[in-house]
């Protein structure tokens, strides 16, 4: 169908006067005795065109004014009666679908758990539209991040026999169901697709470092899966992960490139998202966008593991958890110590290797591991990061004292055998920092079909 994008018209105003066809679904409608007003949105802007219907001229179906009717509308583009923009003179309104009037997305706001039953619909609303074109301009400006700084773009397999971090997360991949006719399960696993064990991918980073210790610098974008049975706000069984790893980088690199990443990302949303901003300033999140302001113009925080325990112990509230040298930070810790102490996102660095995954650099101490976790305020993580062991024998060691199985590793030992380099990289999860810069509050409202536990409409 020959027609014009409504931003088009917004924008453009060179259009003042021509003839237009326009399509989009109504959202509003008021009547009065000699003129109709329709507000007609088509997704191509967070602003609607308002479409003016005199009723003496045109004739207009009264299934044409229902909320969420779809029409196609010729008419003449004029100068808005107020405000700056453009609006449209009907001369011809056509129905292209109906809308009964049970339709679910009403002009009235509806809470977001009512929405999240009407996945399919939900999208339908200003909301919703708002999230997905921030979303949207995120992954482009981080794919465009990495481009114009010569890293190049990886795909890992999703499906992967390796089952490194996430042992009890890993989701199986199999053809055949349990079947009782075999005695082990070896025996069973053998029977199976690839003869062996499968699972969805929980993340490419092994994949990725295999990529970086060629191509130098590379990042990965794309879902990694993950059965996290915890049914928070934070956690989606299948999410978007954006994964850079760099080879001749250690862990402040690292840091550097992942704070760097993050402002660019949010200078480009707030660049191009502006009218979407306003309304997550207005109806999400007071405060949003000078909290992005600061993020972008302020440095990040540092804090050595060791010196934020001492800090939450000393901290005049009661945690659920308790705080002792060695244990992991909760998200109520997290929290605390970006939301109260450092008011900003801040770098953890240097946890205890116990509590870390075996491939994370050794520090000279004997006790602490290379990594960082970034930390934000309304979230927690939203970024695990680390420099990766590069000497062959720690390497070994820290698997044999995890008990790992080194044969299945071989290829990643290789690496290390092979030439080995210093590098590193880090993960950020897409969803987490979408809610940040959106000020959504539940992961479940930044992509379109939320996996979690008892949960795949
Ligand atoms: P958390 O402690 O919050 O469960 P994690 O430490 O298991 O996260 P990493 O393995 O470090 O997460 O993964 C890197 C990033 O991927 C995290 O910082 C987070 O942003 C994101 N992420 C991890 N698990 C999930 C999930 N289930 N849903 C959405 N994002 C996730
Ligand atoms: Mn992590």
């Amino acid at each position: 169908m020959k027609h014009i994008d409504i931003a088009e018209i917004l924008r453009d105003k060179e259009r003042i006067g021509t003839e237009a066809v326009v399509c989009g679904w109504v959202r509003t409608f008021r009547d009065s005795a000699a003129v109709a007003f329709l507000e007609l949105a088509d997704g191509t802007s967070f602003s609607r065109l308002q479409v003016v219907v005199d009723k003496s001229a045109v004739a207009l179906d009264p299934e044409c004014t229902k909320c969420g009717a779809s029409v196609c509308v010729k008419g003449d583009v004029v100068k808005a009666f107020r405000g700056e923009g453009s609006e449209l003179n009907a001369k011809e309104v056509r129905l292209l679908g109906k809308c009964p009037g049970d339709y679910p997305i009403q002009k009235k706001r509806t809470s977001l758990e009512f929405l999240r039953t009407i996945p399919h619909l939900r999208l339908r609303t200003n909301m919703f539209t708002a999230v997905f074109r921030v979303r949207s301009v995120a992954a482009q400006a981080i794919h465009k991040y990495f481009h114009d700084r010569r890293y190049y773009y990886i795909n890992t397999p999703l499906i992967t026999a390796s089952d490194c971090e996430g042992a009890g997360e890993m989701f199986r991949v199999t053809t055949q169901p349990w079947n009782a006719k075999y005695e082990s399960e070896a025996a069973y696993y053998k029977d199976d697709f690839f003869s062996q064990k499968a699972g969805l991918s929980v993340s490419g980073q092994l994949e990725g470092e295999v990529a970086a210790t060629a191509l130098g610098r590379i990042y990965t974008f794309g879902p990694s899966f993950r059965a996290e049975n915890s049914n928070t706000t934070r956690h989606l069984a299948e999410f978007w992960h954006v994964e850079p790893e760099i080879a001749f980088a250690e862990l402040p690199d690292v840091m550097e490139i992942a704070e760097d990443m993050i402002k660019t990302v949010i200078r480009t949303v707030m660049d191009e998202c502006s009218e979407e901003m306003d309304f997550f300033e207005r109806f999400v999140e007071s405060g949003l966008k000078a909290k992005l302001s600061n993020v972008v113009e302020s440095d990040f925080g540092v804090l050595e593991y060791t010196d934020a325990i001492e800090l939450l112990k000393k901290a005049d509230v009661s945690f659920q958890y308790p705080v002792a040298w060695g244990c992991d930070l909760q998200t109520e810790h997290e929290k605390y110590i970006t939301e109260h102490v450092f008011k900003k996102p801040v770098f953890v660095i240097n946890y205890p290797k116990e509590i870390k995954s075996f491939y994370m650099k050794q520090n000279a101490d004997g006790k602490t591991v290379a990594a960082t976790d970034l930390l934000v305020p309304g979230i927690g993580e939203i970024i695990g990061g680390s420099e990766r062991e590069a000497d062959p024998d720690k390497l070994l060691a820290a698997m044999k004292a995890r008990g790992m199985d080194l044969a299945s590793y071989k290829q990643y030992i290789d690496l290390r055998t092979f030439g080995t380099v210093p590098h590193g990289g880090f993960g950020l999860g897409f969803e987490r920092f979408v809610m940040y810069v959106t000020g959504m509050e539940n992961i479940r409202d930044v992509t379109l079909f939320p996996r979690s536990v008892n949960n795949i409409m």
